[in-house]
């Protein structure tokens, strides 16, 4: 077992990166058990012209390409914003065991906002969630972002 390290920063970076793209700054990293970085991604829904390339949905289809496997028991993913119900649910399918994320979001997330997936009796995988980190820094991201966009 390797000692706890966040990857927070990692999905920070990729959120920043994907803030340069003109997608909306969220990013999310999986991290395997052995504690390698497996797949790393920013939203890209307007690039790919996809409602479903989310941050979250790149970076588990990466891993489980890396993977080999629709399935990742014993990873971990991080994320900069609370997931919304596609992306919980995309989650708890993919077996994850710990959820970090970082922003709350009252509007769109689905995990302690909304539907809170997780919360539902049709979960049938229901991932350690960890929520609250290094928040301040993705509501930033979001902020900044949005406000250029108005202006
Ligand atoms: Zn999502």
């Amino acid at each position: 077992m390797s000692p706890f390290r966040s990857h927070m920063q990692a999905a920070l970076d990729q959120a920043r990166a994907a803030a340069a793209r003109g997608e909306v700054p969220v990013g999310a990293v999986v991290v395997a058990p052995d504690g390698r970085v497996v797949g790393a991604a920013g939203n890209r829904t307007r690039e790919l012209n996809d409602p479903t390339a989310h941050a979250e949905v790149l970076a588990l289809r990466a891993a489980c390409a890396a993977a080999g496997s629709e399935r990742l028991p014993g990873h971990d993913l991080y994320v900069t914003l609370e997931p919304c119900p596609m992306c919980a649910s995309a989650i708890g399918q993919a077996r994850i065991a710990r959820l970090y994320y970082g922003a709350a979001d009252p509007k769109s997330g689905g995990v302690a906002h909304g539907p809170r997936i997780y919360d539902h009796p049709q979960s049938h995988h229901v991932p350690e969630v960890y929520d609250g980190i290094r928040a301040a820094e993705a509501e930033v991201l979001l902020k900044t972002f949005f406000a250029a966009r108005r202006g």
